[in-house]
């Protein structure tokens, strides 16, 4: 249940919508109450007559049938104000709850943005996007249900209690008697599927990025023909599932019954207590008529209480994952962190300086790695794969931080600039293209503007005009549609950061699905683009970096070789030999 008392800050905001709302519930059960009391006076009045009746008198003269009509009148009234009055309640909480579960979702894809990437790299994206949507919609819909009730029950429950006594106290603690036992057993079965229920949620994110997983690696599931293995694997989650479910929802779904239960023996003790009164002349027979619904009004609220504390617990075990979520750690405030530099006046000149990083700190990947690159030079990173190429850029752009050492741009320490100010330093294009939905132009203009000459240059540099052709609407062509290379999506992002005007450039194995005439093609075009601009760039195909003013040979995260590319040939080492497996001929 602890879980949710952190919803209460989020309720906090609804304060003035809640008040009306238990306001609503207060009328409307006060009404339903005044009602069944006018239903004691009206019985009350038909008996009288029936007494007269029997003793000789007329019963059609002896029915005041204005005061019955009154008093129809009165309660056709009195319930339909109940009615429009739990409309009211029910309406008003039902905004209350849409609008709080809008601010969990919120504050969740807001969340997103400041967790570091490291917590991604240990969590499957669907069990994540199962917090996002599963879990906020049963906190949210469990919300709705449970407090509706839970509010009018309890105004019920204090008010029918308080007539109860005022009716009749021997029939009241009669009834009372057997309230406590329907409570506790509710207590008891409910901590029993605590637990299942929470194992339900768990398993259910589990499902979501086993789901996650088998979409976005379809092709290769299908390829190496794993489609068993995998279904087993699903299949034996979406068992547990099952089984956590039925758990949970049979043992919860006792606590009904039982109390059901419990609450007819009640019953039947009222209606001999209340016969008991009633022949010995102790209660009129209105006060037991009455009171056969009170036990009702007075036993709904509890049997509803019930079944309120079976929701609160589904609520509770999904509320424990969105706010585990929402409470994991953040990446450092850097609201203290003042230097800045104007992307319009860097130079571009970066130093590395004795880097240390590991993505687990123990395994360290990069491990003291100092390199000066003067503004303007073109940087080429070469190594096998693995050797550490990608983590030196995602230091560099403080996707994640060093453990030790600094980078420096134009001599500011990067780590002391809040990390928006770095990105916007870069433009990238990166081995993973990343395009979203929405038209071509809107992709290549994703980060600024650009004129539509602009737009045109990149493209011809980007070797994309024949394409932009081929499409049937041009550059307002949406791409969702549309069945890409994965060449010509890298095309598309190289076309892009051409087009932002970032000082430094980093290409990480840009061209790498791309055929070696268009590679040399948009090698050129990139050269022309970042004269004056310092660029990063990481081949495998050194052709294309031959004319690079620093080559930077990279090995278990250690520079083993460093200078030009003519230099390096001639030293013979670690690059000559790399280089020349790439344009000797093939050992036959
Ligand atoms: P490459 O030179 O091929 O770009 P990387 O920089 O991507 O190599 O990887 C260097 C090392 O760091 C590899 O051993 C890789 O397994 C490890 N590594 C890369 N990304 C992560 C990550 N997100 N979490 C943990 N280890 C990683
Ligand atoms: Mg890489």
């Amino acid at each position: 249940m602890k879980p949710l008392f952190k919803l209460v800050r989020y309720l906090k905001r609804e304060k003035f919508a809640s008040f009306l709302a238990v306001f609503f519930s207060i009328v409307s059960v006060a009404a339903t109450v005044v009602a069944t009391m006018q239903l004691r006076t009206l019985t009350n009045v038909i008996n009288d007559a029936a007494m007269r009746a029997s003793d000789g008198a007329d019963m059609a003269t002896a029915l005041d049938m204005g005061e019955i009509t009154r008093l129809c009148v009165l309660l056709a009234g009195l319930y339909l104000a109940s009615v429009f009055a739990a409309f009211m309640q029910s309406f008003l909480l039902t905004g209350v709850v849409q609008r709080v579960s809008y601010a969990l979702r919120a504050d969740i894809c807001a969340k997103i943005s400041r967790l570091p990437l490291a917590y991604f790299d240990v969590r499957s994206i669907g069990d994540t996007m199962s917090r996002v949507t599963n879990d906020v919609d049963t906190v949210a819909q469990s919300l709705s249900t449970a407090l509706s009730t839970t509010v009018s029950s309890a105004v019920q429950l204090v008010l029918v209690a308080v007539i109860m006594f005022l009716t009749s106290w021997q029939m009241a603690v009669t009834s009372l008697v057997t309230v406590p036992l329907a409570a506790i057993c509710a207590a008891v079965v409910m901590k029993f599927s605590d637990r299942h229920f929470v194992r339900q949620q768990a398993t259910l994110g589990e499902l979501n990025g086993k789901a996650e997983e088998a979409y976005s690696g379809l092709l290769v599931i299908k390829a190496f023909g794993r489609d068993a293995r995998f279904e087993e694997a699903f299949c034996e989650t979406n068992r547990r599932l099952q089984r956590a479910m039925y758990r949970a929802n049979t043992i919860s779904g006792l606590t009904q019954p039982l109390s059901n239960f419990l609450n007819k023996l009640g019953y039947v003790a009222v209606c001999v207590v209340g016969g008991i009164l009633v022949a010995g002349r102790r209660a009129d027979l209105g006060a037991l008529a009455a009171f056969l619904i009170y036990i009702n009004l007075f036993q709904q609220p509890i049997s509803n209480l019930a079944q309120a504390v079976n929701v609160f617990q589904q609520a509770s075990a999904a509320a424990v994952r969105v706010f585990e979520f929402l409470d994991a750690e953040e990446q450092p405030d850097e609201s203290g962190k003042t230097a800045r530099l104007v992307p319009e006046r860097v130079q571009g000149r970066v130093e590395f300086c004795h880097v240390r990083f590991g993505y687990d700190p123990a395994k360290p990947v990069i491990r003291d790695f100092c390199a000066r690159v003067e503004a303007g030079q073109k940087v080429a990173i070469v190594g096998q794969t693995g050797a550490g190429k990608t983590t030196l850029v995602n230091l560099l752009m403080r996707f994640y931080d060093a453990d030790d050492g600094e980078i420096f741009m134009d001599g500011v320490p990067i780590s002391s600039m809040p990390r928006e100010n770095v990105r916007a330093l870069f433009a990238m294009v990166l081995q993973d293209t990343w395009l979203f939905d929405g038209t071509l132009r809107e992709n290549l203009i994703y980060t600024g503007n650009a004129s539509e000459e602009e737009l045109k240059v990149a493209i011809r540099a980007a070797n994309l005009t024949h394409f932009v052709e081929s499409l049937p609407q041009g550059l307002d062509t949406p791409l969702n549609g549309e069945e890409l290379s994965a060449g010509q999506k890298q095309l598309i992002t190289i076309a892009r950061a051409m087009l932002s005007r970032a000082p430094v450039m980093i290409l990480d194995e840009a061209t790498s699905s791309v055929d070696t005439f268009t590679e040399q093609v948009i090698a050129r075009a990139m050269d022309a683009l970042t004269e004056g601009r310092t660029s990063f760039v990481i081949a495998h195909r050194l052709s294309t970096i031959r004319n690079a003013d620093l080559i930077l040979v990279l090995d278990h995260g250690d520079i083993v070789e460093q200078g030009t590319h003519d230099a390096l040939l001639a030293r013979g080492g670690a690059y000559a030999r790399l280089y020349n497996s790439q344009f000797s001929a093939p050992l036959l």
